[in-house]
This record gives C-alpha cells, sequence and structure tokens, in this order.
C-alpha cells in the first residue's frame, strides 16, 4: 500500500468519507523522497521506540514500523484512528495509536513505560503546523527520556530553531532549541509534498538532545533572562531585563561583571552570553 501516492489517499478518505481538516493541521505527506529523507535522519533500528505525533492516515507510520522496534503513535482526530485500522495496525503488529491530545497526554509516563532500562525513545513526526512551536516546547523543556527528535515544521519555524545570534530568525525559540538540542535542517520541503497543500513550505530538522546543556546556568532562570530579553524586542538590554523585577544599577552590575553592553539587544546574545548574564544575575541561586 503507497499511501505516499495522492491516488491512494484520495482512495482511503474516500472510503472512510474523511475530509481533511484544516483546523487540525492535516496536510498529508505524499511524496516518497520526503518520506525516505526523514527515514534516513530518524537512524532506526529494531531496538528504537519512535513517538509519532499526529500519524494521519500512517504514510509515516509504516515506514517507521518497518524499520523501528516499536511505534507509539497519538492521534487527536478519531476518524483517521479508525481508518489507520485499517492502513497500518492490520498488517504491524508493533503499532500502537492512542486517541488523544499530544499537548494533554502524559508523554513522560507513555514513554517511560514502554522504554525498556537506559534506552531513549526518538520523535519522529510530521508535525500539524498549528501547534508546532508549543509542543516541540514541551518536547524539550519536559526533559522526556528521547534521544532524537526529527521534525517536519514550516520553514520559518525551522529557520528559526537553527538561526545563530544576531541573525533576523533569532530568538527565545532558537535559544531553547539550541539549548536543548544540536540542531540542524535536514532537507527543505516544497508545499507541494502535501495533499493538500498548505500556504507555506515546510523543512525537516534534526535535533540531537544534549546530555548536558551547553552552558552553564540553572536553566529556570536562565530562561526567565532570555524571555525577559526578548520580551520587548525594542528595547535595549539593560532596559529589557528590568522585567525581571531587579533593580536597573542590578542590571548594570550584572551587565558589566558578564561583560556584555547593555545597549546591545537580546536578540544579538550567544547562548554562552545569556548565561553569563544570569549568573551574574542571580549569583545566589547557584550557592
Ligand atoms: N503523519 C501524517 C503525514 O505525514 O501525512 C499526517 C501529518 S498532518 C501534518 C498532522 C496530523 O496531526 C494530523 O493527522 C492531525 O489530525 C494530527 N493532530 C493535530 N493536532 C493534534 C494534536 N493536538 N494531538 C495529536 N495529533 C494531532
Amino acid at each position: 500500500m503507497d499511501l505516499a501516492s495522492p491516488a491512494v489517499l484520495k482512495a482511503i478518505m474516500a472510503r472512510y468519507g474523511l475530509r481533511p481538516q484544516h483546523r487540525l493541521g492535516q496536510n498529508f505527506l505524499v511524496d516518497g523522497r520526503v518520506l525516505d529523507a526523514i527515514i534516513a535522519a530518524a537512524g532506526l533500528d529494531s531496538g528504537d521506540l519512535v513517538l509519532e505525533i499526529g500519524p494521519g492516515l500512517g504514510t509515516l507510520t509504516r515506514r517507521l514500523a518497518a524499520s523501528a522496534g516499536r511505534v507509539l503513535c497519538i492521534e487527536l482526530d478519531r476518524a483517521l484512528v479508525t481508518a489507520l485500522q485499517e492502513t497500518v495496525l492490520a498488517e504491524f503488529g508493533n503499532v500502537e495509536i492512542i486517541h488523544g491530545d499530544a499537548n494533554r497526554v502524559d508523554l513522560h509516563k507513555l514513554l517511560t513505560e514502554r522504554l525498556s532500562p537506559g534506552r531513549k525513545a526518538k520523535v519522529v513526526a510530521n508535525l500539524p503546523y498549528y501547534i508546532t512551536t508549543p509542543l516541540v516546547m514541551r518536547l524539550l523543556e519536559e526533559r522526556l527520556p528521547l534521544q532524537r527528535l526529527v521534525v517536519m515544521v514550516q520553514r520559518e519555524v525551522a529557520d528559526r530553531m537553527v538561526s545563530p545570534p544576531g541573525s533576523k530568525a533569532y530568538g527565545a525559540l532558537s535559544v531553547a532549541v539550541q539549548y536543548y538540542t544540536e540542531a540542524s535542517i535536514v532537507k527543505r520541503v516544497s508545499r507541494a509534498a502535501f495533499l493538500p497543500q498548505p500556504d507555506v513550505d515546510s523543512a525537516v530538522v534534526r535535533m540531537e538532545v544534549r546530555p548536558e546543556p551547553p552552558v552553564d546556568a540553572s536553566p529556570e532562570e536562565f530562561f526567565r533572562v532570555v524571555k525577559a530579553a526578548f520580551g520587548q524586542r525594542r528595547k535595549s538590554l539593560a532596559n529589557a531585563l528590568t522585567a525581571l523585577g531587579v533593580t536597573k544599577d542590578a542590571v548594570q552590575e550584572a551587565l558589566q561583571a558578564a561583560g556584555i553592553d547593555g545597549n546591545r539587544r537580546g536578540e544579538s546574545l550567544s547562548l554562552e552570553e545569556f548565561a553569563a548574564l544570569t549568573r551574574n544575575l542571580f549569583p545566589v541561586a547557584r550557592a
């Protein structure tokens, strides 16, 4: 069954009376080469547990099931869960589909219950666009037992994830993704690879979860500083940081001790500079 063929996909949708739900970000992948690139980037073997968010009609799921040990899928649309019985479950015994909202289910529990001791899971998914950023943030911040994420996202979000300090796309998402992972763009994908075609192009991003943060600062305070620095983009760093509830003098002292010019803007700071600033703004928390 080649679900990457638009004709096959359309026939299955007709059989189940399905119409793609725009509000659920249902843009189904219909390009076999893109599927190949995702599978290659995931680097799966028979010991792997894969978490797929939004299996849709199972196009990617079937490929994952053929390469990984076990695939756990979370799909919000009940009608698709029914169709997945035919397109995936009838043929593959190593796939489990959970009907639910990926933003709400207890991912930690679901993964730890299924992982062998000492192993970590991989997330491989063509994500629904309307929740990409909060979902990726959740996957990273909850410190789930994950080794790697290979996800399809809007191209503009992919650029934000990998862009370096000082570039136009650099922001709080870039800092978070680069703090938790080593991220790179695997493949840029045209909107023509989907049915129906979305209004934007996409990209596949691969994120290798770091065993340790790359900089020395308590994550909680580090992200408070990052949030304040990007919270008021048009303000200088010195002004923006007063949102942390610290005095102007304390901000000036911390900036000076960290060797950072307060007239700079948050979008020019590297992760190391954010960490130095955090250590100087919150020295007590480190004791
Ligand atoms: N994996 C399929 C493919 O590549 O063709 C479908 C990908 S489609 C971009 C996104 C999928 O995520 C849809 O099946 C949609 O119903 C599902 N979805 C949307 N919101 C969701 C949520 N909150 N939790 C779980 N799945 C969701």
